[in-house]
């Protein structure tokens, strides 16, 4: 597929320096598989620059897990978008965790996506509904409104820097995945607004990452599905042996 895969460890606030750097050593050691998947992996912000070191010329990316879209100014304990994305292959934005607990609104998110395109960086836009939302049928019209927000201003040409990350809300660090079927069905709802909003052939080259308790028990029937390009993974990102079991399922399903 010509979009290509990717599976993305988000270490949220975890891991020490030293275990952040012995995780990408045991990846970098077992990097055969990046031909074919790409793997990105996401420390905390100090340890961003000691980790690319570590894994500089293996083909494994760095990303941030933040930033923010000015490039200065009084924002005591920010870290401006400009400053990290000379180090980052990649930078997320609108997790859910900043959306939810830090109160990150869409259109916030936006200009972080475009502070980090203009920066040269890629960004991955999360988004996802919360389960009362899904409850109340309002998961397409959510996920709709988060990606009018967080793409505004962006031509088809910038939208090249960007890949989109499904994470229902309440699949995320619960253990609860979301079935493949509501998985597919909320990609492709993805993928048809880019189509309509941009053009199908940007939509066929958009890559949309499924999140939310991934495992390597449940990865290669999610990577599997039609809409969804690999995943970006939490918890089971935090040990090699599992996130390394879950590289190896998005590289299978390649070769179905
Ligand atoms: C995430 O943080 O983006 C995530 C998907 O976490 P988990 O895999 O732990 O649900």
């Amino acid at each position: 597929m010509a979009r290509g895969v990717l599976v993305a460890g988000n270490w949220k606030m975890n891991l020490t320096l030293e275990d952040s750097i012995a995780l990408a050593a045991s990846l970098a050691a077992d990097a055969t598989t990046t031909t074919t998947v790409e793997i990105a992996v996401f420390p905390q912000m100090p340890w961003l620059l000691p980790v690319a070191h570590a894994l500089r010329e293996t083909g494994i990316g760095v990303g941030a897990q933040n930033g923010h879209p000015l490039a200065s100014g009084a924002f005591t304990g920010e870290v401006s978008i400009g400053a990290i994305a000379p180090h980052c292959r990649y930078i997320l934005a609108g997790h859910s965790e900043r959306r939810h607990l830090f109160g990150e609104s869409d259109e916030f998110v936006g200009e972080k996506v475009r502070a980090t395109i203009a920066a040269g960086s890629r960004a991955i836009l999360c988004v996802g509904e919360t389960l009362r939302e899904r409850e109340d049928g309002l998961a397409e019209a959510v996920v709709v409104r988060q990606l009018g927000a967080g793409l505004a201003g962006l031509d088809a040409q910038q939208l090249g820097a960007v890949t989109i990350a499904y994470e229902p809300v309440w699949a995320i660090g619960t253990g609860i995945a979301a079935t493949p079927d509501d998985a597919q069905a909320m990609s492709a709802v993805v993928r048809r607004w880019i189509a309509e909003h941009y053009s199908h052939p940007v939509a066929q080259q958009i890559r949309i990452l499924y999140g939310g308790s991934v495992t390597p028990e449940n990865a290669a029937a999610l990577f599997a599905l039609a809409d969804v390009d690999g995943g970006l993974v939490g918890g089971a990102s935090l040990k090699a042996e599992s996130f390394l079991k879950i590289v190896a399922a998005a590289v299978r399903t390649l070769d179905l």
